[in-house]
């Protein structure tokens, strides 16, 4: 038998290691009696998880002890948060309660440790519980930002050491922090967690991508260093010249946001050209910060040339989320666009600490754009209409995009996502103005409620009193205010119109002698088809249904199923997870267990032998099966994880399967035909359609073949590139959709 043998001398020694590199990160924070308190933390940290090991086999106290770390160093949080850092787990996992607590370490850290327990949270089977997680964590902005900012602590050294978890484990913890996690640290301006969050989810979520691309950046790493060295040469002498301290280097952009970039272009990595900002960090005296960056904006600009539609001053109006900084991109040695990015040493705090270190220079800028992101959290929770998962998307919407400034007509200022509409504008000046909106004057130009607004626009807004919201502003606006805003009166108008066709359908029934009750009522909207009886008188009134169907009705009544709409069940799901769980592997094979259960590729993402892929068990329609890169992958796997099952290809040579292509090129008469000639000839590959665009003498395909698996397809696409006047080949994502859970 094998024994493991753990040497406790060592550990010991290992944990007081670690504790005392945990102190010396705090230093810098650390006031009178300080140390005492963070001892008094780690001592019951390290006593009470004293029997517990991680995955790994490792002591568990390594656990809270790096959270603490990342908390001090990386968030540059202080005591109070390095204390609960260090107790995060215990009132979760072992045997000491709030209370001592609370005793121990007083009010204050009960209360953020008592935040931190809540939102972990027990997982349990039911679909929202995720998003109502993630809400209850949210409102605690309004509390303390600290348990947050801890949680995202937490999460980012879980994401560093799950090596040793099960892969489903790996793909659902990753999924969520992609979807969740990532861009609530981009919110609060924590640039680098942010990355690394990515990166850590990308590798285990699209691991083979990901060691591509750091392979590919490894192989040019000496060249590349070489450039930015030739590069920053010149900038860093006569910035000494002019006597501005300062320091110059090149960072590498982060891989997924290189492979970002790749998809959103549909570019291979060689044609990726920024894998590398160039940074300029000043020491500046508060009073010169501004001037003194210019001054080095000017510097680059009169040794190269800039492109004139690159220039961000985040300076003169700092982002949402608090960052400061000139961006500027300009063309350097060998015909090659360079990002420059230009900021002082507080800035550049604030960029790599975000929340925490704006907190250190609040008083320096007062009106910061974090305090107005909070109050529109507040204002989102606040809303009692919004349901968690509505209210997940609106505001996930919010987090993810970036901003644009808007000018009233007398020149106040409103911070608005891109992509954002007059609409959308109309809403943030007021709600009474937003619903009585017709159009706008952009620029003193006339235009339609859905224009997209861009940096800097001067907005007039044009109302009537005679108009209400419509059902398609929903298509086009893009703020959480102006959607639950539009919803909520949307659905006063529809109770009100119902109301009418209530009373249509009570005189219909009295003429036709069906009594009207509850009972009835129900089976007349399950006749129709229809959600609720809300949707039925509101039809009604309409006139979308016809009431002489109602005879219709009255006679098929005896054989009408007494069947309430199909809701998935627990059990259910359960049962399907335990047909594919009683295999040995765990795991659904597809081609293999087809007979036993009932599986599907789904449309949104036409999964290939070859793919990543999980099954996800649907209502009605069985298991779909998706690719880990659908774009729909995240959100099922960290609302509906339950409804999750681990899925592998077996070997299929003979199936086909449906995928898509995107082929651009320069239009030219012979190309389609060249094109066609070598997927149904040289490949002997079914085509299914082919839609083709020309514009101006570019050429965009888009061709839905049918190819036994990802080695097929490669081959394909490897061959189509080399057709003469194709520029790119790229198999296509589709689209985020509404993708409809029950089938
Ligand atoms: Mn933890």
């Amino acid at each position: 038998m094998n024994e493991l043998v753990i040497d406790l001398e060592a550990e010991k020694a290992e944990i007081l290691k670690r504790y005392r590199a945990l102190l010396k990160a705090c230093k810098s924070t650390l006031q009178r009696g300080d140390k005492r308190l963070i001892r008094q933390a780690f001592d019951m940290a390290l006593d009470s998880h004293k029997d517990m090991r991680r995955k790994s086999g490792e002591p568990y106290i390594y656990h809270p002890i790096a959270v603490a770390q990342i908390a001090a160093e990386e968030i540059g949080l202080g005591t109070t948060s390095i204390v609960c850092a260090l107790l995060h787990d215990v009132v979760e996992d072992t045997a000491i309660t709030l209370e001592d607590i609370e005793r121990e370490f007083g009010k204050k850290v009960a209360k953020i440790i008592d935040g931190l327990t809540k939102i972990s949270g027990v997982f349990d089977t039911n679909s929202s519980l995720q998003a109502e997680n993630f809400r209850k964590m949210l409102l605690t902005l309004a509390d303390d930002v600290r348990v947050i900012l801890i949680k995202l602590a937490d999460r980012l050294h879980n994401m560093r050491t799950m090596d040793f978890m099960p892969r489903d484990k790996q793909l659902k913890i990753s999924s969520e922090t992609i979807y969740l996690y990532a861009p609530l640290a981009h919110r609060l301006g924590l640039y680098a967690m942010k990355s690394e969050l990515e990166d850590l989810s990308m590798k285990y979520m699209e691991s083979e991508t990901y060691k591509f691309i750091a392979k590919k950046l490894n192989e040019k790493k000496a060249e590349r260093e070489q450039y930015v060295k030739a590069f920053v040469e010149p900038i860093k002498e006569i910035l000494e010249e002019q006597d501005l301290q300062s320091e110059v280097y090149g960072r590498p952009k982060s891989i997924h946001s290189i492979w970002s970039k790749m998809r959103k272009k549909g570019v291979p990595f060689e044609e990726v050209y920024d894998l590398f900002a160039i940074r300029i960090i000043l020491d500046s005296k508060p009073e010169t910060e501004k001037a003194d960056c210019w001054k080095a904006y000017s510097i680059v600009t009169d040794l190269y040339r800039p492109n004139p539609d690159r220039l961000r001053d985040w300076i003169s109006s700092p982002r949402a989320n608090g960052y400061e900084s000139l961006h500027t991109t300009v063309m350097g040695p060998k015909g090659q666009w360079v990002e420059v990015q230009i900021r002082t040493l507080r800035m550049n705090e604030i960029a790599e600490k975000g929340f925490a270190a704006h907190w250190k220079y609040k008083e320096s800028s007062s009106d910061s754009g974090l305090d107005q992101w909070i109050q529109k959290v507040r204002e989102l929770l606040s809303n009692p209409e919004s349901n968690a998962l509505d209210f997940l998307d609106d505001f996930k919407m919010n987090l993810f995009s970036d901003e644009i400034f808007i000018f009233t007509p007398k020149g106040a200022l409103k911070q608005l996502p891109t992509e954002a509409t007059a609409l959308d504008f109309a809403f943030e000046i007021h709600t009474d103005i937003g619903v009585k909106c017709i159009g706008a004057k952009v620029n003193h130009k006339l235009v339609p409620l859905s224009y997209n607004l861009q940096n800097g626009d001067q907005v007039e807004i044009i109302t009537s009193s005679k108009q209400s919201p419509k059902e398609d502003w929903l298509n086009f606006v893009v703020t959480a205010k102006a959607k639950s805003k539009i919803k909520s009166s949307l659905k006063e108008e529809k109770r009100r119109i119902a109301e009418e066709g209530k009373e249509i359908l009570e005189r219909k029934l009295k003429s036709l002698k069906i009594t009207y009750n509850t009972d009835n009522i129900n089976k007349i909207t399950y006749f129709f088809k229809y959600p609720s009886p809300l949707d039925l008188f509101y039809n009604v009134a309409t006139g979308a249904i016809d009431l002489k169907d109602l005879k219709q009705f009255q006679s098929s009544e005896k054989v009408i199923e007494q069947r309430s709409p199909e809701k998935i069940e627990a059990h259910q799901i359960e049962g399907i997870i335990n047909k594919v769980k009683s295999k040995d592997s765990n795991t659904l094979l597809i081609g293999e267990d087809m007979q036993k259960i009932d599986y599907k590729l789904s449309t949104c993402c036409n999964p290939i032998p070859g793919d990543d892929v999980f099954g996800f068990i649907t209502i009605n329609d069985g298991i779909k099966i998706h690719r880990t890169t659908c774009p729909n992958a995240a959100k099922l796997m960290s609302n509906y994880s339950y409804r999750i099952v681990k899925a592998k290809w077996t070997s299929q040579k003979e199936l086909a399967f449906l995928t898509g292509l995107r082929i651009t090129g320069i239009d030219d008469v012979g190309l389609i035909n060249k094109l066609t000639t070598v997927i149904s000839y040289d490949f002997k590959v079914n085509m299914r359609s082919i839609t083709v665009d020309s514009n101006e003498g570019i050429f965009e395909g888009s061709i839905m073949v049918y190819v036994n698996d990802t080695q097929h397809l490669d081959n394909l696409i490897k061959k189509l590139k080399q057709v003469k006047g194709v520029t790119s080949v790229t198999r296509f994502d589709s689209e985020q959709q509404n993708i409809d859970l029950a089938s």
